[in-house]
């Protein structure tokens, strides 16, 4: 089989307050927090990760949340949106919920064709609830106030900005597989069809740009999907071929990664499907405790001392 990279597999942010952080994404917009660990380079700070009920690869938003961390700035050479893909339909009950809990948000506009709300969370992270042109089968995580027919799928595309797209474009294509489907004004949308969802990275072209700081409210790095540790070897030497820096193979416990910044600076990872979420706790308990990679484990007690007390 063809080895492809199968669209988006995690987004990593930065927050601010864990708590705030955490309710927000579990209670207003009714997502599951997957796992519950710390930063595995850095274990005073938490390790938040959301998405679906499983943690199906597409559907994971993950964070640093920092106290007190200053606040970030978007701009190029990152991740500056995320899209969420939500049922038809829903975008009145999205509208309504966000005037209820005074989360910052735009009209429903559109783009490639598509309805978007755009909104913000409470550290100013851009985000946007999409309903997809294409149909969208995936199993979302339900809560009382958040039912399946309204409820967050997955994601459908990030968005990077860059002062100039061609040579992330050229990763996109040649390394990664996806093709060029569309532009619209200054963004130019990259699709690959190795995947029905979570399968379009849009690139927002702005020379004038400046270069974006990375703290509170502005994202980390965009993780891209492989099924297995042998695919995610096979791309280490694609991208190396291009003549970039990648890093060894890392084993983050849930998947294993590598690390690279695409010619435009925004920081890649490459992640597999293995083991997936469900190694350390069932899938009926996940994000229920704090969980630490064994390197961690004799300090658990140091840990959770030092980290800020969360309330489910
Ligand atoms: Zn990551």
């Amino acid at each position: 089989m063809e080895n492809k990279i199968l669209g988006l597999h995690h987004i990593t942010a930065i927050a601010g307050d864990a708590q705030r952080n955490y309710d927000f994404y579990t209670k207003v917009l009714g997502l599951r927090m997957l796992k519950k660990t710390v930063n595995f380079d850095d274990p005073k700070t938490y390790h938040f990760y959301f998405g679906d009920g499983v943690g199906t690869p597409g559907s994971i938003l993950t964070f640093f949340p920092w106290p007190g961390v200053k606040q970030g700035e978007n701009g190029a050479g990152m991740a500056t949106g995320i899209g969420y893909s939500v049922p038809e339909g829903s975008l009145e009950f999205w509208k309504e919920r966000f005037e209820k809990f005074n989360v910052p948000h735009n009209g429903i506009s559109k783009k490639f064709g598509e309805d978007v709300l755009a909104f913000q969370d409470p550290d100013g992270l851009n985000l946007e609830l999409i309903v997809p042109e294409n149909k969208d089968v995936r199993r979302p995580w339900e809560t009382a106030a958040v039912k399946a027919k309204v409820a967050i799928k997955g994601f459908h595309n990030v968005t990077l900005t860059l002062k100039d797209h061609k040579a992330t474009a050229e990763i996109l294509t040649d390394v990664f597989g996806y093709e060029l489907v569309g532009t619209e004004n200054n963004l130019v949308r990259f699709k690959t069809n190795a995947v029905e969802n979570a399968a379009i990275v849009d690139i927002l072209e702005d020379p004038k740009a400046g270069r974006g700081q990375n703290a509170g409210g502005t994202n980390h790095h965009v993780a891209f999907r492989v099924k297995d540790e042998e695919t995610l070897m096979a791309f280490r030497e694609k991208v190396m071929q291009k003549g970039l820096q990648i890093t060894e193979k890392i084993n983050r416990d849930y998947f294993f990664s590598l690390y690279f910044r695409e010619p435009g600076g925004v920081l890649f990872e490459i992640a597999t499907d293995n083991p997936g979420f469900a190694t350390d706790e069932t899938v009926e308990e996940l994000g229920s405790s704090l969980q630490l990679p064994d390197r961690y484990k004799g300090a658990r007690a140091q840990i959770e001392k030092a980290l800020p007390e969360l309330k489910q």
